[in-house]
């Protein structure tokens, strides 16, 4: 297995260099140092890994549950073991800090191990006596070849999703990561290897646009996990389903938070700002709106200006560093735009990130944590998603207004309110359209035993990813009606 050099696909349990003529190099975004190359595979060869897991599929479907989990609880152990180097592969090729790395591998591990559970999780059910004789049975099998096609802002945990789910199901398996961020499935790759799971029932192929269209045309391939921007989520989801293949496409987002004036402003203020930098911005959950109500404008405007701008930037791999880069060169200047356009749309730079040179880091792809304040709501910044570094404050008189403002939006990946009081909170989580809420949360990511939601223009599909939601995905239901009327007993 490479590092520092051409990144290999893993099919049929092997490791394979690509012919792919095209190569992208793989930078760190914080330092510009080429970490590799990741080839961009053709449809051959994707489809070389559909012949893979389909070739592995009767085989392993057959495999019992309980000895399918113990594959998945060996990869478990072997991920504790390299936690700090996948943390530190993650940081360099990805740009957050090592906490968020680390935190990201976390929620990967409690994937497997909620997936380990599949042995209870994918039973059916049944009714004796449906009528006289007559018994009814919802049996779980696996669908068939799966694959997931993931982002670049959590390249350790966003396969995870869907993977330990689908191969403890009894499906097999194809993970093709974003080519910005390669490195780590290459790694994680290497761990699998060493399980010994049969051949083909997982493989890596590294590529990009026509690799993914090779997954939604294969004919192999019968279900299909996305995740990335909502562009492409809607149409992996068109072009999946005109093929008859089950889909789930998490796309883009614009997550708004509430702040009422009876919440513990410095307290808040510091989660707030936490959910708008963390991972400088290229979060699916991150905070992008904030939403003042009355008497919480100014104090909530002075604590997040405050804590903006004392936050530390620098490389992940630091100590004492708060946030990282972003992920190249074009997402710096794209999100400096939406900046330049919010001024022009006549909102406030309160605290500005553009323009940020880390000394020791020339090369990085930094924005500072910016804050503008009195974006438009019919703006193109309070509706457009911006993946970096900047809050956009939005304050309004009423919590009616408020809620109004977060369900006009096109995206329902994320809500949060911040409050002291029982009764707005109940109404914020009952009328406010998105899948994700928190109540003085500032990062609302479901834990691996529920469903990863998101609602509007953040997803496509109907079974979301992680917990039983990924077993349903994976499994398709046979319903068996037996009749054994007792006269044909006495026969013998
Ligand atoms: P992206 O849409 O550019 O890429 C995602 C994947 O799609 C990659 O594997 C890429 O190779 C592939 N791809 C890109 N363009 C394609 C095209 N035209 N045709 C076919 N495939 C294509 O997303 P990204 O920049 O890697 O990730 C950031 C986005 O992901 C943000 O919009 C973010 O909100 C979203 N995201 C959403 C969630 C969620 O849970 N809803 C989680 C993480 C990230």
């Amino acid at each position: 297995m490479p590092l520092n050099g051409k990144m290999l696909n893993y099919l049929a349990g092997e490791w394979i260099s690509s012919n792919a003529s095209d190569l992208l190099s793989v930078l760190n975004p914080a330092t510009g140092e080429v970490l590799g190359e990741v080839p961009l595979s053709s449809a051959n060869e994707l489809d070389m890994a559909a012949g893979a897991a389909e070739a592995a599929l009767e085989d392993w479907r057959r495999t019992p549950a309980v000895e399918r989990v113990q594959y998945l609880f060996k990869l478990k152990f072997l991920m504790q073991d390299h936690f700090e180097d996948l943390a530190r592969t993650i940081t360099m090729e990805c740009g957050k800090t090592l906490d968020e790395s680390r935190g990201e591998l976390q929620r990967a591990i409690e994937n497997i191990e909620i997936a380990c559970g599949i042995p209870l999780l994918m039973q059916g059910y049944n009714s004796e006596d449906i009528a006289r004789g007559i018994d009814e049975i919802m049996i779980r099998q696996p669908i068939g070849v799966a694959a997931v096609i993931a982002p670049f802002n959590f390249p350790g945990m966003i396969p995870f999703w869907f993977m330990p789910y689908a191969v403890a199901c009894g499906n097999t398996y194809i993970v093709k990561p974003s080519e910005k961020v390669p490195l780590t499935m290459q790694k994680i790759f290497g761990l699998i290897d060493q399980c010994g799971f049969p051949k083909g029932v997982l493989n890596l192929v590294n590529g990009a646009k026509d690799t993914v269209d090779a997954i939604l045309d294969h004919p192999a391939i019968r279900a299909i996990s996305f995740v990335g921007s909502t562009p492409v989520a809607r149409y992996v989801y068109s072009r999946a389903a005109a093929n008859g293949k089950r889909a789930q496409c998490q796309g883009g987002a614009k997550n708004p938070i509430i702040v009422l004036p009876d919440a513990d402003m410095e307290t808040s203020t510091r989660i707030i700002a936490d959910s708008a930098f963390g991972c400088a911005g290229q979060r699916c959950l991150a905070a992008s709106l904030a939403i003042p109500v009355g008497e919480a404008v100014t104090p909530f405007t002075q604590f997040i200006v405050e804590s903006t701008a004392s936050r530390v930037v620098g490389y992940g791999l630091d100590d004492g560093v708060q946030m990282g880069p972003v992920i190249t060169k074009q997402s710096k200047s794209r999100i400096e735009q939406w900046i330049d356009l919010g001024s022009n749309e006549g909102a406030e730079v309160l605290v500005d990130g553009r323009n940020a040179v880390i000394p020791g880091y020339e090369k990085g792809n930094f924005v500072r944590p910016t804050v503008i304040k009195g974006i438009p709501p019919d703006g193109m910044v309070a509706r457009t998603e911006i993946f970096g570094p900047v809050l956009g404050l939005m304050p309004v008189d009423t919590v009616d207004q408020a809620i109004a403002l977060v369900n006009s939006g096109k995206y329902g990946n994320m809500a949060c309110l911040f409050t002291s009081n029982g009764a707005s909170a109940r109404k914020f989580r009952y009328e406010v359209k998105a899948g994700n809420i928190g109540i003085n949360i500032g990062v609302a990511a479901p834990m691996a035993f529920f469903p990863f939601s998101g609602w509007k223009d953040s997803f496509f599909g109907d079974m979301h990813g992680q917990g039983l939601d990924a077993v349903e995905f994976f499994t398709q239901k046979k319903v068996v009606i037996e009749r054994w009327p007792k006269e044909w007993s006495r026969r013998f």
